[in-house]
């Protein structure tokens, strides 16, 4: 992979909007990987392009949402960079009873008319829900949560009402968390308080490791030049099926090729998988073991 001449970004300064202390997470991978000077857009209230906790839904796919943000950060910077960052949380496609997260980031250069975004799939996430009327009732959860480190959301076990406000978010205290679920199975006519895990960057640490992780995986795409025209954000576009079966030589669904392109021209390339893999065992394919 060609690597961008790093003076092309470093020594200037990129706009992130966050409520949820996401400068402490982005700041490093920036600054290491292209000289960039974080400068957080406090004003901006992120909050207003869709929340975790429901009450208000994203404008946008998450990628247009994420790019949304961060032009408002520019804008209220007066920058020509910005970034930001978006998540979701639910059961995984392909095997729904584990949890999984999604994190998208987007970097967006005005002044060169460039997006450029990667997303990450997390397996490893504590995201969750339980009901119960008192945290003794819940142990072996709140250990499985990461409760106290990771902070949780507290309301009132409603089945007709499964969007009703939240008692409290940000709860990371077991008095506190005691106290509110007793205020929310007294209101719920289950007498149980329903308890989600909050995913917010500042109330969870493992979401905050895998944003650094995808702040990595962005910031070697954005220093990544196009071989054909030499912009930045040369990387993954697609992932192509195919990959041939080692006993029959019939195409597989699994992975063939991974397809790269440029955020600025035409240009693709394609290149096989990256673990060296060039057949499929005959168990994955459709003929030999339909
Ligand atoms: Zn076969
Ligand atoms: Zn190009």
């Amino acid at each position: 992979m060609i690597v961008v001449a790093s003076h092309r970004y470093a020594g200037r300064q990129i706009a992130l909007p966050t409520r949820h202390g996401k400068q402490r997470v982005l700041a490093r991978p920036l600054w290491h990987g292209l000289g960039l000077e974080l400068r957080h857009a406090a004003t901006v209230d992120t909050d207003t392009f869709g929340s975790f906790s429901g009450e208000i839904s994203r404008p946008a796919d998450a990628l247009n949402t994420c790019r949304l943000k961060a032009e408002a950060g520019m804008r209220a910077l007066a920058l020509d960079l910005g970034i930001a960052s978006e998540g979701a949380f639910g059961p995984h496609p392909a095997v729904p009873l584990l949890p999984v997260g999604r994190e998208w980031m987007v970097f967006v250069d005005q002044r060169d008319h460039l997006v450029i975004s990667e997303q990450l799939l997390c397996r490893t996430t504590n995201f969750s829900s339980c009901r119960a009327s008192d945290p003794a009732a819940i142990t072996g959860w709140l250990k499985q949560v990461g409760f106290p480190s990771h902070a949780l959301m507290v309301r009132a076990h409603e089945p007709s009402a499964p969007t009703a406000p939240w008692l409290a978010k940000g709860v990371q205290d077991l008095i506190e968390l005691a106290d509110l679920m007793a205020a929310a199975a007294h209101r719920s006519p289950l007498g149980q308080a329903w308890l989600e895990t909050d995913m917010r960057a500042h109330c969870n640490p493992t979401r905050r490791a895998s944003i650094r992780q995808l702040a990595f995986q962005l910031v070697r795409r954005v220093a990544s030049a196009c071989p054909a025209c030499g912009a930045p954000g040369w990387g993954v576009v697609s992932r192509v099926p195919g990959l041939p079966c080692s006993s029959c030589g019939l195409g597989t669904e699994l992975i063939r090729f991974e397809q790269l392109g440029c955020v600025a021209c035409d240009h693709t390339q394609l290149r096989p998988r990256r673990d060296g893999l060039i057949s499929a065992d005959p168990s994955q394919c459709p003929y030999c073991n339909p």
